[in-house]
Formats: C-alpha cells, sequence, structure tokens
C-alpha cells in the first residue's frame, strides 16, 4: 500500500514528477536528481516496504530482477566499464528516504567518483574468529 507521506510512492504513482527509465509489474526506475555520476538510477519496489531487512525474501527477489535489468540498461546506455549496487539501511548507512530502493551507479575508469568503503583497518590479534563467532551465534 502506498504512503501518502513517502516520496518514492509519490513518483511511482506519478504525483511527483521523475525521469522514470523502466518500470515493470514490480519496480520502477528513475533517475537520483542528485546523482553520484550521470546516470545514476534507483530501482524501487511498487510496494512500500522500509529498507532491505524488513522485506520479504521474495519481494526482494523480484526486486533484484529489476534491478539487473535496470543495471545492464544503465551500463551499455552511459558505455560504462561497471557499476556500483547499494541499498543503505537506516540512518547510520546514509539512508535518506524509507522506502527500499537500489542504487545503480555506473562508473568509467578514473571517473574520480567517491564511492567506497573508506579507510580498511585489519584484525588485531583474534578478533576476526571472535565477530565470526558472534555473527554465526546471531538470530
Ligand atoms: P538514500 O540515501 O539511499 O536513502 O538515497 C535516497 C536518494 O534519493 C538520494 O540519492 C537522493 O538524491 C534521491 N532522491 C530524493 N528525492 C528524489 C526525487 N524526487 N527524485 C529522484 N531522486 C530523489
Amino acid at each position: 500500500m502506498a504512503h501518502d507521506d513517502c516520496i518514492f510512492c509519490k513518483i511511482i504513482d506519478g504525483s511527483i514528477p521523475s525521469e522514470k527509465i523502466y518500470e515493470d509489474s514490480d519496480v520502477v526506475a528513475f533517475l537520483d536528481i542528485n546523482p553520484t555520476r550521470p546516470g545514476h538510477a534507483l530501482v524501487v519496489p511498487r510496494e512500500h516496504t522500509k529498507d532491505f531487512i524488513s522485506s520479504d525474501p521474495a519481494l526482494l527477489s523480484r526486486a533484484i530482477a529489476g534491478v539487473q535489468k535496470v543495471a545492464g540498461k544503465v551500463m551499455s546506455a552511459m558505455d560504462a566499464d561497471g557499476f556500483v549496487l547499494a541499498a543503505l539501511n537506516g540512518p547510520a548507512a546514509g539512508q535518506e528516504v524509507f522506502h527500499l530502493h537500489f542504487h545503480v551507479i555506473p562508473r568509467k575508469e578514473g571517473d574520480g567518483a567517491l564511492i567506497g568503503f573508506g579507510p580498511k583497518t585489519p584484525y588485531k590479534e583474534g578478533e576476526i574468529a571472535e565477530v565470526a563467532d558472534k555473527i554465526r551465534a546471531a538470530g
């Protein structure tokens, strides 16, 4: 069901304009108005769901099929060398719109776009095993 206060629900129903680039029965894809690179697309399930972790796996599976189609179209149209696929989950991860969406960001060799994991730090002695144990034991 559409949420009245959700900007992506409004884009899906057409009450807010967007540059739609693909749609099927499960997803709508449109260009991000504030792109990291030209062609940066957002693939959004039609059904309102807050984020990845709270979504029905069947919905995710259908949405990912749409993501794959959009990624192929963006790669080809933008003559990209690669692309980044991202879904930000929660404010701590930078999520701003709480309707599940996947970013498809085309990349060119040497384009200088700042997308990545930031500085990486090796684990301290024994720490990797502790972290792995904790995650294996989690529900
Ligand atoms: P996130 O931080 O993953 O929640 O990303 C939300 C994205 O939605 C941002 O990259 C915004 O630039 C984009 N965005 C917000 N409003 C619109 C809009 N009206 N049309 C297209 N993209 C939008």
